[in-house]
C-alpha cells in the first residue's frame, strides 16, 4: 500500500504565453508519504499543484494519477480522489464556517459515503474550528480561515491531499498541527503534498522534500539529503548554516545573519 504510486511525472512542462513555468519535471508521488514541495517565490510549485489536480493541463510530458492521465479522469472521480486547499483562499461571505466545512462533503453526495456529520465534526475537531461553527466565515480571522479551509479539505475524505502553504497565516502550535495531521493522513496510507516555505518545517514532517528552482526539479529526497547548504544557498540565494535539531537530528535551516557583522 505504502508502495503505490499516486501521480506518476515524467517530463512535465507548463509554457503559457511563450513563457515557460514548469519543465522537465519527473517525480512520483507516494501514498502512505508527506512531500513538501519546496522553493522562492515563482519557482512554480502552485503551478505545479495546479497541473497535479488536473485544473491546469500541462503542455509537454505525462501526468498519470493511479496509471492512468488526468485529463482521463472525470471531473467527479477528481473530486472523490484529491482534495485541494488552495494557496489564496475564496472568501465564502454568506456562509457560516460549519456550511463552508460542509461543502468539502459535495463530491460524496449521494455515494452512501461515510456519515456526513461525522466526518465534519471530525474534521472540525482536528483544525480546531469547533467552537467556530456558527461564526459567519467572513467574520474569522487570517489563521482561522486557514484551519477551516483545512477542514474543508480534510471533510472532502480524498486519498490524495494537497495544500498549498497551508501554515502561511498561522501561529506556531497551530503550525505544527497541521503538519501533523499531515502525519496521521500519511500513516492512514494518504499522498500529501503540502507546499512550505519554512524548511526546517518541511525537514521535520516530510518524507520526501522536492526542491522547485525556476520550474525545473533541483532535487528529490529524504530532507537531510535534499536540504544541504550548498544546494539551499544557490537555490535561495541567500546564505544559510543547517544545523541538526538536537532532539530528532533533523535539519534545521538558518539564514547566517552574522556575515555582514563579522570581520569576513
Ligand atoms: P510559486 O507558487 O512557486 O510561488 P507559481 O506557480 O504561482 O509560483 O508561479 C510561477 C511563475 O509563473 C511566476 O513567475 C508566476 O508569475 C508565473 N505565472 C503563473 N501563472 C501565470 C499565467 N497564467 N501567466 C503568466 N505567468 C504566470
Ligand atoms: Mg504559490
Amino acid at each position: 500500500m505504502t508502495a503505490e504510486i499516486a501521480y506518476e511525472l515524467r517530463g512535465v512542462g507548463y509554457r503559457i504565453d511563450g513563457i515557460t513555468i514548469l519543465d522537465g519535471i519527473d517525480l512520483d508521488v507516494r501514498y502512505g508519504r508527506v512531500l513538501a514541495l519546496v522553493g522562492p517565490n515563482g519557482a512554480g510549485k502552485s503551478t505545479l499543484l495546479s497541473v497535479l489536480t488536473g485544473d491546469l493541463s500541462a503542455t509537454s510530458g505525462a501526468v498519470l494519477l493511479d496509471g492512468r492521465a488526468v485529463a482521463e479522469h472525470g471531473a467527479k472521480e477528481l473530486a472523490r480522489r484529491r482534495a485541494v486547499l488552495l494557496q489564496f483562499n475564496q472568501v465564502s461571505f454568506s456562509f457560516t464556517t460549519y456550511e463552508v466545512v460542509e461543502m468539502g462533503r459535495a463530491p460524496w453526495i449521494g455515494s452512501g459515503a461515510g456519515d456526513d456529520e461525522v466526518v465534519i465534526v471530525d474534521a472540525m475537531v482536528r483544525t480546531d474550528v469547533t467552537h467556530l461553527g456558527s461564526r459567519p466565515f467572513s467574520s474569522l480571522s487570517g489563521g482561522e480561515r486557514a484551519r477551516a479551509s483545512l477542514a474543508r479539505v480534510l471533510a472532502q475524505d480524498t486519498p490524495i491531499v494537497m495544500l498549498d502553504e497551508p501554515t502561511a497565516a498561522l501561529d506556531l502550535k497551530h503550525q505544527e498541527e497541521v503538519l501533523r495531521i499531515a502525519r496521521e493522513l500519511a500513516a492512514a496510507g494518504r499522498a500529501i503534498i503540502v507546499v512550505l516555505h519554512d524548511l526546517s518545517l518541511a525537514a521535520a514532517y516530510a518524507d520526501d522534500v522536492a526542491i522547485i528552482h525556476e520550474g525545473r526539479l533541483a532535487a528529490y529526497g529524504a530532507p537531510a539529503r535534499v536540504l544541504t547548504e550548498g544546494l539551499v544557498e544557490q537555490v535561495y540565494d541567500t546564505p544559510v548554516r543547517v544545523l541538526p535539531d538536537p532532539d530528532t537530528g533533523r535539519p534545521i535551516i538558518l539564514p547566517r545573519r552574522g556575515l555582514a557583522a563579522s570581520s569576513r
